[in-house]
């Protein structure tokens, strides 16, 4: 039996809420169906400073490297509003994004039926929506250098950030793009602004010359980034995978992900390269929504987006694709059910808790076995 390697880092708040479904999946996954899944803990955020004054410890770090995937919680949170920035919380999940050479984000947006009243848009706009942004994580603005304010010296300051995007980096996540189009309706689109900016123009003469060369059998389309927020809201259900830079990424997968409901329902993939003997890439998988410091330790907090987050681990380090399809259809029927944790509560449905939702998942996953 194969073993898979996962280091389960809950972090704080409502993490390690979230987290105590996904252990209790994958022990009823080990004990039922032999999955072989072999679990480290460790910690991050604002608990990993609390314990020894980082926000990750190397030995967490090392860890993380050597596991086949890492499953992330959420960190932060007002106790830890005033630790030095360099430690911060959210310096954890940057430093593990880094290390890991996490560079491609994988933001699947999909609309249950059951909660297609739940989005801010029309039931018909949004109902059975299911499309995938990939941001590239490690470059563009957020990143290039210079980075700077300076003193202008006459009462004037210049803020700087730089746009900086080689061939490599867009040729590897275009490559990303294109792969993951093909397990699903083969359809890509790129987005950048190439009107407007240099590393736009770049950006789509890449992902082009990587389609003709590799690729051709998926359907590739180019839209405006501007143009393509305005779409995602218009007629969302028109695209498939979109692929697009970091800073443009940031806020198209945000206007996406308002589109199914709740930040509780929305999980999230970072993925590296593969590695060159055995293919197998380095992933970070995390719901979107943070420590929800509001409502932790009140055992209401949503944990789908978690549990969403590990059915992506099964599809994506594992290749268990029966396994995470099944996931799914699992939450998906509880929600046809009418369970409802209090952040996607209306009239008429069941109001249940963390445990509660988590327990009818892991239930419902073995009777669609
Ligand atoms: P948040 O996502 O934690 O919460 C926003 C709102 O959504 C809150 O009202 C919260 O109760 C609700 N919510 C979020 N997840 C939910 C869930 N699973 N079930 C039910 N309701 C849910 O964002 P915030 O309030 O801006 O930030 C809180 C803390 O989390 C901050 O310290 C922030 O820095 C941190 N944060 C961490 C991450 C991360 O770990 N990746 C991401 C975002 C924010």
């Amino acid at each position: 039996m194969a073993t898979r390697k996962l280091l389960l880092l809950p972090g704080d708040g409502i993490g390690p809420e979230a987290m105590a479904e996904v252990k209790k999946l994958i022990e009823m996954m080990n004990a039922d169906f032999n999955a072989g899944f072999e679990t480290e803990e460790g910690l991050v955020g604002g608990c990993a400073y609390d314990a020894h004054g980082q926000s990750i410890s190397d030995a967490d770090m090392d860890r993380a490297m050597a596991a086949d995937a890492v499953l992330f919680g959420a960190v932060g949170g007002p106790k830890w509003d005033g630790v030095p920035y360099e430690v911060r919380p959210e310096a954890g999940l940057l430093r593990l994004r880094k290390e890991m050479e996490l560079f491609a984000n994988l933001r699947p947006a999909i609309c249950y039926p059951a909660l297609a009243a739940s989005s801010s848009l029309k039931p018909e706009v949004v109902e059975g929506l299911d499309i995938l942004i990939l941001r590239e994580l490690t470059g563009g603005v957020y990143f290039g250098e210079p980075k700077e304010i300076t003193d202008l010296g006459n009462g004037q300051k210049r803020g700087i950030d730089t746009q900086i995007y080689d061939t490599y980096e867009i040729e590897r996540i275009a490559g990303v793009a294109f792969e993951l189009a093909r397990t699903r309706s083969n359809r890509v689109c790129s987005m950048e602004k190439h009107n407007v900016m240099k590393s736009g123009v770049l950006w789509k003469e890449v992902v082009t010359n990587t389609h003709k060369a590799k690729y051709s059998d998926v359907e590739l389309t180019h839209m405006l980034a501007d143009a393509g927020g305005m779409q995602l809201v218009r007629w969302p259900k028109q695209f498939d995978v979109i692929v697009t830079d970091n800073l443009f990424g940031d806020m198209l997968s945000d206007v996406a992900a308002m589109l199914t409901g709740s930040l509780g329902m929305l999980p999230s993939a970072s993925l590296g390269a593969p590695d060159e003997k055995t293919g197998s890439r380095k992933a970070l998988y995390e719901p979107v929504h943070g420590s929800a410091p509001d409502i932790a330790g009140q055992g209401i907090a949503n944990p789908i987006a978690m549990i969403a987050s590990f059915a992506m681990c099964l599809r994506y380090s594992f290749n268990m694709v029966e396994e995470a399809d099944r996931l799914e259809k699992a939450i998906a029927s509880v929600l046809d059910d009418g369970l409802r944790t209090k952040d996607l509560m209306s009239d008429g449905m069941t109001e249940v808790g963390t445990t509660a939702m988590g327990d009818a998942i892991v239930a419902r996953y073995k009777a669609l076995a």
